[in-house]
This record gives structure tokens, C-alpha cells and sequence, in this order.
């Protein structure tokens, strides 16, 4: 079968090779795959900077953003069957042994499509039932955007246990930094729980503008308004969830969240810039005010159930929303010419099957 391929460590290596067919183990589900979602983790695997294959491969096979349906009868799931699969896989630590293998205490962890596990981008794919998510056919159309939209799930569910420090929050406003598919899913979040929000991104983009408009969130541009001058239009920011790639933007973040207010952290900023910082001011905004702060990786089964939810409270609320988030897509075969991030997208999706 052919599938979307890099040889790890190699930038440029990205190429849609024929690989051999998975092989489904007992009590394994066969999926046929639709679409697959690419991202900023596999451009970078592309460039060469991050990826393992599996033990024993050569190449491999990336994406992990997937959909697709079960390609026959298996268990409790029946053949055509929408499906989206989880990406970590656990080692034996206490934490992956209760099924919260996103918060692995050892690291021995693997992931499809990126770390030792070969990913969803090809025909088909073969996983355990405990990975796979059924999902509404009503949203089978944009379920590719479920694994992207976890991030915030967790990120919200994280928070919601913490902030449980004080007897009383009411969080009313937020700023979600960084206009791609990851911020934008996370407004729809913040949305859904009733906040006000503004998403912000560098360079102002006025169909950004009109598209967030729909889901009634406000929008600004760091060239035009500095993003403290858009924190000071709320009387108080309760949650800040930054999703930029930058890290002096996440430093700057810690500054815009108010008292008792919380800070989510989503960018994984692999490239070792270093920046000056007002050190003393951020820390003491954040000891005064009383300031979570909270890095947020990959997500549990509890928060790929919730976005399933919340994708479908998203489409009944905001009609075909979700579909234009999905800006370009390319035939398995052109994959590999869609890997390099391309900042005029919001989500590229490679679309495999029927
Ligand atoms: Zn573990």
C-alpha cells in the first residue's frame, strides 16, 4: 500500500513510498483511512529534526492527525465505523497503566506517526479497540480535526481540577495566542464554555478576522494592537492559552492573565532561541496574582471523548464552521509536497480515501 514516509533524521526526505500492508493482530481493528490532518510536528520531522521509525524499519510512515472507518467487523466495532485514533501508546510506568499514558512518568512512551509507531498517513492502518474513537457520522466530515482539538481539552480539563485551589472562579475572559488550527479549536473550547475571547496572531489577516467573527470571538493583530493593550480591553483576563510556537510570546503571555487567572502552554519550541526578559516583572505578576501556569502535552481518552462532544455541539451551534478550517487538501499522492508548513493554511489535510 502506499503511505506518506520520511527516512527520520533526514530533512527533505519526505515521499509517498509503498510500504507493506499492516498486520492486523488478534483483537486489532483494520481502519481504512479517509484524510489526515499535517502540522507543525511533521514538518519538523520532515526537516529532519524529531521522528523515530520503528525498531527494525527503514522509514516512517508520519501523521497523526487521523479519520478513517473500520474497514470490516471487528468486536463492538462494526465495518464502516468513523474512527479517530489516539497517538501515544504506553509504557509500563503507573500513570500509562491506569490509561494516562499523557502524563507517562518514565518517557518510555511511543507515538504514531512520530516516535518509534508508524503513523495513520496511508491506506490503511491497523490498531487496538482502546485507541479508536467512533464518531458521529454528522461530524465524520471534520472529525479530522478531533486529535488537534485535545490539546485544548486537556488544557481545559487540566485547569478545571487546578483551579478547584480556590473556593470560587468565574472565569469570563481569555485570550488565546496564535491563530492557527490549534489556537482557533481552542477559542471553539472557550467558546463552548461561555468566555469571551480573543484570539491574536502577528500579522492581521481580515478573513481570519470574519471567520472567528462567526463563533463570536473577537481577533486582534500584534502589528496593530501589542498584546497587553488587548489584555487591558477586559477588566480581567482569567485564562490565557498560547499556542504561537515562540517562546518569548509564551513569556510575554505570563504577563496578560489576571488575578488567580491561569496560563496554558501548548507550544513545543524545539529551535534553542534564547530572548531578554523582564524576569522580575513576570515573576512577580505571577506571585501576586496568584498565577497557574501549565504546559500541556498530547491528551487522554477523556478529552478525545470530550471533542467529539464538543466538535458536535461546535457544528449544531456553528453550522460549517469547522469544514473552513480545512483550507487545502491534497491527494495522497501530492503529500509529500504539502509537508513544509505553509503560514497562508490553516489546517492542510492529505485526503487518502473515499
Ligand atoms: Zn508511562
Amino acid at each position: 500500500m502506499r503511505a506518506l514516509t520520511v527516512e527520520p533524521g533526514r530533512a527533505g526526505s519526505g515521499a509517498v513510498r509503498v510500504v507493506p500492508e499492516p498486520v492486523v493482530a488478534e483483537g486489532e481493528v483494520l481502519v481504512d483511512v479517509v484524510r489526515v490532518g499535517l502540522c507543525g510536528t511533521d514538518a519538523e520531522i520532515e526537516r529532519g529534526e524529531y521522528g523515530r521509525a520503528p525498531d527494525g524499519a527503514d522509514v516512517l510512515v508520519i501523521g497523526h492527525e487521523s479519520f478513517g472507518r473500520v474497514a470490516r467487523d471487528a468486536g463492538s466495532l462494526k465495518a464502516g465505523t468513523p474512527v479517530v485514533a489516539s497517538v501515544r501508546r504506553p509504557d509500563g510506568c503507573p500513570n500509562c497503566l491506569l490509561g494516562e499514558q499523557d502524563m507517562c512518568l518514565w518517557g518510555g512512551f511511543l507515538e504514531r506517526g512520530i516516535e518509534g509507531l508508524h503513523g495513520f498517513c496511508a491506506e490503511r492502518f491497523a490498531e487496538r479497540p482502546e485507541y479508536l474513537f467512533a464518531v458521529p457520522e454528522t461530524i465524520a466530515d471534520v472529525a479530522v480535526l478531533l486529535e488537534p482539538l485535545t490539546i485544548s481539552e486537556k488544557g481545559w480539563r487540566h485547569i478545571s481540577v487546578a483551579q478547584r485551589r480556590m473556593t470560587v472562579w468565574e472565569p469570563r475572559a481569555a485570550i488565546v495566542a496564535g491563530g492557527g488550527p490549534v489556537g482557533i479549536l481552542a477559542a471553539v473550547k472557550l467558546r463552548l464554555q461561555g468566555l469571551d475571547v480573543t484570539v491574536v496572531e502577528r500579522r492581521h489577516k481580515p478573513e481570519k478576522e470574519a471567520l472567528l467573527a462567526r463563533i463570536g470571538a473577537g481577533y486582534a493583530a500584534t502589528s496593530v494592537t501589542p498584546l497587553a493593550a488587548v489584555a487591558a480591553r477586559s477588566k480581567r483576563i482569567d485564562v490565557v492559552i498560547e499556542a504561537t510556537g515562540t517562546s518569548a510570546i509564551a513569556f510575554e503571555c505570563l504577563r496578560l492573565v489576571g488575578a488567580n487567572g491561569a496560563v496554558i502552554l501548548t507550544s513545543v519550541t524545539g529551535a534553542g532561541r534564547s530572548s531578554l526578559l523582564p524576569a522580575d516583572l513576570i515573576n512577580q505578576n505571577l506571585v501576586l496574582d496568584n498565577i497557574l501556569v501549565l504546559g500541556v502535552v498530547n491528551a487522554k481518552s477523556d478529552d478525545f471523548r470530550q471533542g467529539i462532544a464538543d466538535l458536535a455541539e461546535a457544528e449544531r451551534r456553528w453550522p460549517g464552521f469547522l469544514s473552513t478550517l480545512i483550507t487545502r487538501r491534497v491527494p495522497l499522492a501530492d503529500a509529500a509536497s504539502a509537508l513544509p508548513h505553509d503560514p497562508s493554511q490553516i489546517k492542510t489535510v492529505v485526503e487518502v480515501g473515499p
